[in-house]
C-alpha cells in the first residue's frame, strides 16, 4: 500500500501527541527500504531520542505452539489493568503460516489489539534479519516517545532472531512446554542461556504435575550455565496462560528485575552497551552495503567468484583483491 509521507516535523509532534496513525506510518518509514525514507526516518528518530528510554523492554520467544500470542494477550491485558500503556511488537502471522506452523487464519491477540492501552503492531515480513534488527530498535524507540512503558517483543525461538533480540531488550523471557526432554532438543541451548527466566506454558488440566517437573528440570539446567555477570539468577516459572494463571507472579519477577539491575548499574548499562552495538552494526551495515554496491566490485564479483569455486585462487586471496578494488576505486580523501 501506499503511506502517505508528513514531514520530520509533522511525524514528531505526532508521535509526542501519541497519535496512533502517525506512529504507525512512522513505523512504515523506518522500515522502508528507499534511500530517501532513511533520511527522513533518521531525522525523526533524531527528533524524538529525547523522549526515549523510559520504558521496560521486553523480549518473548518460543518455538510455534507454546502460546506465545495467548500468554501476550493474558499478559498485555494484566498489564493494562494495572494501569501501564503496553506496546506489542509481534510476528506477522502471515510469515508465520507461510513457514508451514498451524497457526490458523485467527486473529492474533485480538483482546489486546483493542485494548486502548495497547498497541499491537505486527512486524514487517519478508525482511531480512539484519533489516528486522535495526528496524525494530527504532521502532521501539518511536513507541518509548509515544508513551508507552512497556514493550513487548515476540520472536519464534529458533535462532538468530533471538541472538539479535537480545541486544535490543532488558528483559528476555523463554516459554516452554512441559515436555522439557524434547524441548530442551528443539531449543537451542545458546537461546536458554540468553534467558532472564523460563516460563513453563500450559501448566493446567492435566499437565500440573507434569509441569512441576519440568520447573525442577530446567532449574537443573540453568544451573548448568556460568553465573550471569549481573548477578541475576534466571528464573524457573510456571503459568497457563489461557486460564491467566502464573501471569502476575512473572510480572512482579521482571519487576524484581528490573529493580536490582537498577541498583545495581547493570540496567544502565546493558542499554549502553547495546547503543555502542548499534553503532558498530550500523557502520558495518554500511562498509558492507557500500562494498557489495560499488561498481568495480560488482563487475569483478562474478570473475572472482569463479576462481574461488574452480580453485584458481585462495577464497582469502580472492577477497583480498576484491577489497584492493574496492579500495582503489572509492574517493578517500
Ligand atoms: P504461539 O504460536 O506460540 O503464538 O501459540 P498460540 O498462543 O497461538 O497457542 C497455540 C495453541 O495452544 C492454541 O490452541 C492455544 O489455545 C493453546 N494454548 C495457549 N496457551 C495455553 C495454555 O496456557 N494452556 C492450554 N491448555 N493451551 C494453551
Amino acid at each position: 500500500f501506499k503511506s502517505r509521507r508528513l514531514t520530520a516535523e509533522a511525524y514528531t509532534t505526532g508521535i509526542l501527541k501519541k497519535d496512533r496513525v502517525i506512529l504507525s506510518q512512522a513505523i512504515t518509514l523506518v522500515e522502508s527500504k528507499l534511500a530517501s525514507d532513511n533520511n527522513l526516518a533518521e531525522e525523526v528518530i533524531n527528533n524524538i531520542i529525547p523522549h526515549t528510554g523510559n520504558s521496560l523492554r521486553i523480549g518473548i520467544t518460543g518455538v510455534p505452539g507454546v502460546g506465545k500470542s495467548t500468554f501476550i494477550e493474558s499478559f498485555g491485558k494484566y498489564l493494562t489493568s494495572k494501569g501501564k500503556k503496553l506496546a506489542v511488537l509481534t510476528i506477522d502471522p502471515s510469515s508465520q503460516r507461510s513457514k508451514g506452523s498451524i497457526l490458523g487464519d485467527k486473529t492474533r491477540m485480538e483482546e489486546l489489539s483493542n485494548d486502548p492501552n495497547a498497541y499491537v503492531r505486527p512486524s514487517a515480513s519478508g525482511t531480512t534479519l539484519g533489516g528486522i534488527h535495526s528496524k525494530t530498535r527504532e521502532t521501539i524507540l518511536l513507541c518509548e516517545a509515544a508513551g508507552f512503558d512497556v514493550i513487548l517483543i515476540e520472536t519464534v525461538g529458533v535462532g538468530q532472531s533471538e541472538t539479535s533480540v537480545k541486544g535490543l531488550v532488558d528483559f528476555f523471557l523463554l516459554l516452554m512446554l512441559s515436555n522439557a526432554g524434547d524441548e530442551l532438543q528443539g531449543i537451542k541451548r545458546g537461546i536458554m542461556e540468553m534467558a532472564d527466566a523460563i516460563a513453563i506454558n500450559k501448566v493446567d488440566g492435566d499437565n500440573l504435575q507434569k509441569g512441576q517437573l519440568a520447573k525442577r528440570q530446567y532449574q537443573n539446567a540453568l544451573h548448568m550455565f556460568p553465573p550471569n555477570p549481573n548477578g541475576w539468577v534466571p528464573k524457573v516459572s510456571t503459568c497457563s496462560a489461557i486460564q491467566n494463571d502464573g501471569v502476575e507472579a512473572i510480572w512482579k519477577m521482571i519487576a524484581d528485575f528490573e529493580t536490582a539491575m537498577k541498583q545495581n548499574g547493570f540496567f544502565e548499562g546493558n542499554r549502553k552497551q547495546q547503543n555502542l552495538d548499534w553503532m558498530q552494526e550500523t557502520i558495518k551495515y554500511h562498509l558492507e552495503t557500500d562494498f557489495y554496491n560499488h561498481p568495480e566490485v560488482k563487475k569483478a564479483m562474478e570473475p572472482m567468484k569463479e576462481l574461488v569455486i574452480n580453485e584458481k585462487s585462495p577464497a582469502i586471496t580472492v577477497a583480498k583483491r576484491l577489497l584492493a578494488l574496492y579500495h582503489e576505486n572509492s574517493n578517500e580523501s
